[in-house]
């Protein structure tokens, strides 16, 4: 489903990605691991193309990302992408946060998008919230709309970039469920996260960055158990 070959990648001196090569299968979940500042955000960022690549090459469904115009805006409905920071639209309800991209890009009626809206709501557990401005939910629930808003585009393949990193203990599970459920479900899903019990219950695939270079990747198990390099020794014995 998505192809990285080669790709280069430099924010003026600093080398972020070097040589990355991977190939994600439809319904895979790959978890993205590696030290601060190994280049895990810019990975996920490359991929919607909210950055661009020096060289090499991306592609999604065997067709190279587009790079502006009406090809910019389909791919960006392919690819969901939910941050550690919600980003909700602070001034719209829950229920017009998830309906607005189908109604806006998706030319959706109204009538339509709010059922679609509404049983994605549902699904992520937050229904009852509908009618409220995000400001009024707590952080658990508004990451669970913003996974709900990216769902109303009926993507291809989700990008989750810390997606828990901003919650408070108690409302990582409620996120970390959902998206078990949607990994359950099918969906193809690349996830840079710091739980690494999720990492080990439904990554199918673990890759490890470090410095801007994917140095391993293996099934969680054998990541896990037997890391390769020392630089994943240290880590995990830094995080677990
Ligand atoms: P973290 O775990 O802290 O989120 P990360 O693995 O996601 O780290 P990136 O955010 O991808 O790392 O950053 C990789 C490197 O690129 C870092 O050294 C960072 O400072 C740098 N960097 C990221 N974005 C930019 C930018 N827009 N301009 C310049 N440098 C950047
Ligand atoms: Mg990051």
């Amino acid at each position: 489903l998505v192809t990285l070959r080669g790709v280069q990648k430099h924010f003026g001196d600093l080398h972020v990605l070097k040589d990355i090569d991977l190939e994600v299968s439809p319904g895979e979940v790959v978890v993205v691991l590696g030290p601060s500042g190994s280049g895990k955000s810019t990975l996920c960022r490359t991929i919607n193309r909210l950055e661009t690549v020096d060289t090499g090459e991306i592609t999604i469904d065997g067709r190279p990302l587009p790079s502006s115009g009406p090809g910019l805006a389909h791919l960006r409905s392919e690819v969901g992408m939910v941050f550690q920071s919600f980003n909700l639209f602070a001034h719209k309800s829950v229920l017009d946060n998830v309906t607005v991209a189908p109604i806006k890009v998706k030319k959706l009626p109204r009538r339509q998008a709010e059922e679609l809206g509404m049983s994605l709501l549902e699904r992520v557990g937050v229904a009852d919230q509908a009618h409220k401005m995000p400001a009024q939910l707590s952080g658990g629930q508004q990451q669970r709309v913003a996974i709900a808003r990216s769902l109303a585009m009926q993507p291809k393949l989700m990008l989750f970039d810390e997606p828990t990193s901003a919650l408070d203990p108690e409302m990582i599970n409620e996120v970390i469920e959902v998206m078990t459920g949607l990994a359950r479900e099918g969906m193809t899903m690349i996830v840079v996260t710091h739980e690494m019990g999720f990492a080990r219950r439904t990554a199918d695939r673990v890759v490890f960055m470090d410095a801007g270079r994917i140095l391993e990747v293996a099934p969680p198990e054998q990541f896990f158990s037997e890391p390769e390099s020392e630089r994943a020794k240290d880590f995990l014995s830094k995080i677990l």
